[in-house]
């Protein structure tokens, strides 16, 4: 699967999330930005995004979050022996991410701003940037990650 950014493809709908943080137990102080980005293939239905994370610019980490539940990933991928092996539900960090800082700090970091608004907003990312790779308006991007 390959996935770009929400803004390489919807543009100046896509709104990136940014947090400050400071005396975090786990993670340094400075800014964290949350890119989220989407799969573009239109054929394929994954409901998933892969947010890269940046601090103060950097870019330290990758999750992988999936909105729906097992039953979904488990239908999707017709195997639930792999769903059980890679959990598609809920926010993991991915086995690329290139873990600058601790796994379990921007876990909590992600879970703790992930709210109904953040959620919903994957998804109509998610919705748009599917609608729009059916268009054919735009090619597939190169950016994988
Ligand atoms: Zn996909």
């Amino acid at each position: 699967m390959n996935f770009v950014p929400a803004g390489e493809i919807i543009g100046a709908k896509h709104q990136v999330r940014s947090v400050r943080i400071g005396e975090s137990p786990q993670l340094p102080d400075g800014e964290y930005t949350f890119i989220d980005m989407y799969c573009t293939d239109p054929r394929c239905d994954c409901r998933k995004t892969m947010i890269r994370v940046l601090h103060d610019g950097r870019f330290v980490s990758l999750i992988n979050y999936g909105w729906e539940n097992s039953d979904y990933y488990r239908r999707w991928m017709g195997d639930g022996a792999l769903e059980a092996l890679a959990p598609m539900t809920g926010a993991s960090i991915d086995i690329t991410s290139p873990d600058l800082v601790s796994r379990a700090g921007i876990l909590g970091l992600f879970r703790a701003l992930l709210n109904e608004q953040w959620k919903a907003r994957f998804q109509s990312h998610y919705k748009l940037v599917k609608a729009r790779v059916d268009d054919g308006r735009q090619e597939p991007g190169d950016a994988s990650v």
